[in-house]
């Protein structure tokens, strides 16, 4: 699978998610973004920005 994060548009090394589903919640480990995962579809990821209400 694969996901390019919404925030700093580095790829997200998902090796470590080995059973991601929607609803997971991932961060990214480039900018530590939250990321809620809303879609995988043909092996792509896709998330939206969690806002962690700061
Ligand atoms: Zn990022």
């Amino acid at each position: 699978m694969q996901l390019v994060c919404p925030e700093c548009k580095n790829d997200v090394d998902l090796s470590r998610y080995a059973d991601l589903q929607k609803d997971h919640i991932i961060e990214c480990q480039m900018c530590g973004m939250t990321l809620l995962v809303t879609a995988i579809e043909n092996e792509v990821v896709e998330v939206e920005i969690v806002d962690e209400g700061k």
